[in-house]
């Protein structure tokens, strides 16, 4: 596949620096993402999390250093690489105007490999009614299906910016555990960010730790744990960062 080969990591980032006015939002950030597991990403609001996203996705372009998606410049070749993203953000803007099953058909349009079977088993997992309007969802029923048209098209990376704020903890439990899971299980690469520590300790294999815009600790979790007396990541999080990740962080 162009830009790609098997052992490259998923997502490459050197030395990203980004300012916003006299703010600096990363700092000299630097992360390798191999394919195949699932990428915890944590930090106090403010931190930088949907900043260096954003640079992921190629929504912004960075002021020094560099960010590489399946090898490609995310920003030099948007399409090349967010064809092959499935992405949900903390917003999860979809539009409440549209039926269940029209906004399914209007997204596989865009997506060649999208599946229409796997498009309609998560449909009944999540339990959506397809004549339902998405205006009258509840939260976590909007963010089941922002899920499922991220999952339709079987992307090799998913991104998911904060997906369970405001969420009850059985969506984010049951369905957002298990959908990481098999995604990584399948060989695709997950990377979500969260300041609910409880909730990446439960399915990430690596965590990263960000803080003022600068990684603190990126390592596999079982590591982090390890050499924190098997310490939770709350308090781990604590420790290295000196508050708690949902205390704000301006
Ligand atoms: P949250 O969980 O609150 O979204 P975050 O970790 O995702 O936090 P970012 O949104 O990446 O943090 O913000 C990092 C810093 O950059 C913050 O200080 C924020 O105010 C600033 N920032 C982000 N986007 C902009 C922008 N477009 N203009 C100015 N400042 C910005």
């Amino acid at each position: 596949m162009r830009g790609s080969t098997v052992d490259e990591p998923v997502i490459s980032v050197t030395d990203l620096t980004r300012r916003f006015g006299a703010r600096t939002a990363l700092a000299s950030v630097s992360l390798s993402m191999p394919r195949g597991a699932v990428y915890g990403l944590v930090g106090a609001n403010g931190a930088g999390k949907t900043t260096l996203i954003k640079h992921i996705l190629g929504l912004l372009r960075a002021d020094s250093g560099s960010v590489r998606v399946f090898g490609l410049d995310p920003v030099a070749d948007p399409v090349a690489v967010l064809s092959r993203i499935g992405y949900l953000s903390e917003e999860n803007d979809v539009p409440g105007w549209m039926r269940v099953h029209e906004l399914i058909r209007y997204s596989r349009a865009f997506y060649p490999g999208w599946d229409d079977a796997y498009a309609e088993e998560l449909r009944e997992t999540f339990t959506l009614e397809p004549t339902a309007k998405i205006k009258t969802l509840s939260k976590g029923q909007r963010a089941r299906l922002g899920l499922l048209i991220a999952l339709a098209y079987r992307p090799e990376l998913l991104v998911l910016d904060e997906p369970s704020s405001g969420l009850d903890p059985i969506v984010r439990r049951d369905i957002l555990g298990a959908v990481m899971r098999t995604i990584a299980d399948a060989g695709r690469t997950v990377l979500f960010s969260s300041h609910l520590l409880d909730e990446v300790e439960q399915v990430a294999d690596h965590v990263t730790m960000i803080n003022h815009g600068t990684i603190v600790l990126s390592a596999p979790l079982a590591a982090i744990r390890k050499s924190h007396d098997d310490a939770s990541l709350a308090e781990i999080f604590v420790t290295r960062v000196g508050t708690t990740a949902s205390a704000p962080d301006a």
